[in-house]
């Protein structure tokens, strides 16, 4: 932040804050305490929703008949609204207009010598359902427009809208005196746990459209869900744990079964026959002592299993497509073999037809030879000699046997070699049609191995999303900035959980990691590595960095050329993934874009055109104009970054902004095809480090300055606002309020995994900051996103693929 640190002690307005973060005993002494206000915030909406959903499904069963009643009540925020002096002086459209908004905005007006005082920010929601970002300055109440004007706050607003602020909804709205008991049923849902730090609170199984465990806590007057850690202490719960643990002694994880009974409707039965089907019996024999990690262990072993599994078939596909080319050439060999001696048949029918014709001849000399022996003449009475001499007679008529005998052995050796070529002719016919039949036979089994290869390579992708599915689609880690300041507010006691030390008070928050100072660039991705293959499988994956400028979200996210940071990292990973299927080719495209005061700047143009916009087909959200560029490796994606990084210096030193002041937005999209499978999917992986959310101090407020600070209080706003609705599985989810949101939805909603960094300072100096940042951190973490869906689709039918970015 500036030069001075802010002072301001009250609650961020406009900012959602942590419901999940404990407070130490004793916390509540603390004067205006950010936390209590905080806290009732989100407490409101779960208590809205199980007010809601208890009504609807249980309706003897009354929790909060406050909430109902006053969830009703418009948002009455008590202010002093005082016209303003010159209506035109608050807009800077002109030079003129310009010098007048500083005229009236000059902090020495405000503020007294000396003193800093950081400006609050207030979201208005309209009833239209646009969010503006408004403030005070003299007692008048200002706002930003939609073409980045501040315009007086028109009166007739404050019955067109509420303001969503901590203050106006922890309140006024939705709190229950913290007295109240709650109206239950005394049945066997009722109970109650120790939980450290609280004391024994109450439970109760709710029948909603699924059961949801939720205890009482007396201090916000609400029912707030019951975490995954205490919940396994719920009788109730324990009891099916324990059902679940006696048939499957394989499963040793608590927590694991606990989620795994959240997911079924806390039916014992559901979740081991879910198990049994997902891991076979091996869950039925207990595990080897010592080994804690089972459960979580069975499901990579499972994940293994199906990779052996897919490999095995792989290769019986190939021993059978080796199999049915050496029957092809059988075939062909076999085919010509036929050919050959149907050919050998007919020379040979030839030889015997020429024989034939051969011994006709002879038969013909012979009769007439025969007849010249005896000529038909009568006897005469002369005494003539013979004509034919006798021996020679004798010899034509030996020769005459002769031939005979040797046409005869000639008939039968022509018909003995006729039959067994017959024979022979025959068995061929015989061998083709069989081979023919076998050939058949191989290639549906190649076809079933086939759609087998299909339908484990579908599951191993499911079961690996299920997985991620387990540890939460939404992932919330933190990580401290290096600091020389031998002095730090921020104590890691655990991978999990940090404490912020301020003025003697501690509070604890947790988060799926929590990196430490000390902690490199190689720790950090590890965190967001499991995501990454979920991007390859066709899922959309975001990586978000969040906190004050200086905190370290730009060296996170996009590093130094020595020591690269997420981005760099993940688009490695994400290649090496891709190279690593053989069978699977990938079409990788880049986008990288800018969001600065509410609009959309391409970064991968040299000549931009008119502001983009986002344009929504069905649950698609796509970028007309936006530039993508097709790349192949990983030199092609550095380069196509540091274009966009020029082009995003030099488009801020045109307009005078520093790059912290903007959002980030780099996507890639990865289109698979499985050559094997034929399957094809699309997912994007969305890089995006957020400009800083510190508030602004009242002497930097003028002109440009301001604007671009609400832009940013907006934006963050309403990503805190989609967290929330989120949260609450509320029907509408407040995706275009911003355009930061608006283009981050596919990466939210149903399709999605998310990793969160919020980056946090250990200075002292930066504490208030810090608290905030992490509150936002808590409250992101309470976010479970519905059931991911693949974008896959069939081979040849990939029209209808959904598409995240133009
Ligand atoms: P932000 O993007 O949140 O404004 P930066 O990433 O620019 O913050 O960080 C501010 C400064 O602190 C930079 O000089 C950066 O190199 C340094 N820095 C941030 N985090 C670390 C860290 N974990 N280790 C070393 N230096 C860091
Ligand atoms: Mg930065």
């Amino acid at each position: 932040m500036g030069s001075g640190a802010s002072v301001s002690e009250g609650a961020r307005p406009g900012r959602l804050d942590a419901g999940e973060a404990e407070a130490e005993p004793g916390r509540a002494s603390t004067p205006a305490g950010r936390s209590d206000d905080t806290l009732q915030v989100n407490a409101c909406h779960v208590s809205r929703a199980a007010a809601e959903q208890s009504q609807r499904l249980n309706p003897r069963c009354v929790l909060c008949p406050q909430a109902e009643e006053e969830a009703v009540k418009p948002g009455s925020p008590i202010m002093e609204v005082r016209s303003l002096k010159s209506e035109q002086s608050y807009t800077h459209k002109s030079g003129e207009e310009d010098r007048a908004a500083h005229t009236v905005l000059s902090p020495a007006e405000t503020v007294a010598e000396g003193e800093e005082v950081s400006l609050d920010f207030e979201s208005f929601l309209h009833n239209n359902g646009t969010l503006y970002s408004c403030f005070n300055h003299h007692g008048n109440r200002v706002y930003v427009d939609e073409s980045q004007n501040l315009q007086p706050f028109p009166k007739e607003w404050y019955n067109q809208g509420r303001f969503i602020t901590a203050n106006s909804e922890g309140s006024s709205q939705l709190q229950t005196p913290a007295s109240s008991q709650p109206v239950v049923r005394e049945d066997d849902r009722t109970g109650s746990i120790y939980i450290q730090g609280r004391g024994t609170v109450m439970t109760y199984m709710f029948e909603e459209r699924v059961n949801v465990c939720r205890f009482w806590d007396p201090q916000s007057g609400v029912w707030l869900l019951l975490p995954l850690q205490w919940e396994i202490n719920v009788e109730f719960v324990k009891d099916r744990v324990q059902r679940v643990m006696s048939t499957l002694p394989g499963l040793v994880d608590q927590k694991e079964i606990t989620a795994a009974l959240r997911q079924c409707n806390y039916d014992p039965e559901e979740v081991v026959s879910v198990y049994l089907t997902m891991f076979g019996e091996i869950l039925l024999q207990a595990p080897p002592s010592g080994d804690h990690n089972y459960a979580d262990l069975n499901s990579f072993r499972a994940l293994l299993e199906r990779d052996r599994v897919i490999e095995d078939l792989r290769q019986k596909l190939q021993t059978k497509e080796k199999e049915v080319d050496s029957l092809f050439q059988r075939n062909s060999y076999l085919a010509r073999e036929v050919r050959y001696l149907t050919d050998v048949v007919q020379h040979l029918n030839q030889k015997l037809a020429e024989l034939e014709a051969d011994q006709q001849e002879a038969r013909e000399k012979i009769r007439s030879l025969l007849n010249r022996r005896a000529p038909p003449v009568p006897p005469s009475r002369t005494n003539t000699k013979p004509t034919v001499d006798p021996g020679q007679l004798q010899q034509v008529s030996r020769l005459t046997r002769e031939l005979n005998v040797s046409n005869k052995q000639l008939r039968s050796t022509v018909h003995q070699a006729m039959t067994d070529m017959k024979n022979q002719l025959e068995q061929l016919k015989g061998a083709v049609g069989k081979l023919a039949q076998v050939e058949q036979e191989a290639a549906g089994e190649v076809e079933e191995l086939r759609s087998l290869y299909r339908r484990e390579a579908v599951e191993r992708k499911s079961l690996y999303n299920k997985l991620l599915e387990l540890q939460g689609n939404i992932r919330v880690f933190c990580r401290c900035r290096k600091s020389p300041a031998s002095s730090s507010c921020l104590e890691k006691t655990d991978n999990q959980e940090v404490v912020v030390v301020q003025k003697g008070s501690r509070k604890k928050f947790h988060f799926d990691k929590v990196y430490p100072q000390s902690s490199t660039q190689e720790d950090v991705f590890a965190g967001t590595l499991p995501v990454i293959t979920s991007c390859v499988d066709g899922y959309n994956v975001c990586i978000l960095a969040y906190g004050q400028t200086g905190s370290g979200k730009t060296y996170t996210m996009m590093g130094s050329k020595e020591n690269p940071g997420v981005n760099i990292r993940s688009i490695q990973e994400l290649l090496r993934t891709c190279a690593e299927k053989e069978k699977v080719s990938y079409t990788l495209k880049i986008s990288m874009l800018e969001i600065y005061n509410d609009t959309l700047n391409d970064l991968l143009t040299k000549s931009p055109s008119a502001a983009l916009d986002i344009r929504v087909q069905g649950k698609s959200v796509s970028v007309p104009g936006l530039t993508q560029i097709q790349v192949q490796t990983e030199a092609d994606i550095l380069s196509v970054m540091e274009t966009g990084e020029k082009n995003r210096k030099i488009a801020s030193t045109k307009m005078n902004i520093q790059s912290s002041r903007s959002h980030l937005v780099v996507a890639l999209e990865v289109e698979s095809s499985d050559e094997v499978s034929g399957l094809t999917s699309r997912g994007t992986l969305t890089l995006c480090d957020l400009a800083g959310s510190e508030r602004i101090s009242k002497t930097e407020a003028e002109g440009q300055r301001l604007v671009e600070a609400a832009a940013i209080n907006k934006s963050l706003t309403a990503l805190g606002q989609v967290f929330s609705a989120l949260k609450c599985n509320a029907l509408h989810i407040p995706f275009r309020n911003s355009k930061l949101t608006h283009l981050l939805q596919p990466c939210l909603s149903g399709d999605a995994k998310c990793c969160v960094f919020v980056n946090v300072s250990p200075d002292m100096k930066d504490v208030v900051e810090t608290l905030s940042t992490l509150q936002f951190g808590s409250t992101i973490r309470q976010v479970s996103l519905g059931k991911a869906t693949q974008n896959i689709v069939p081979a040849k039918n990939n029209k209808s693929a959904k598409q995240t970015t133009n």
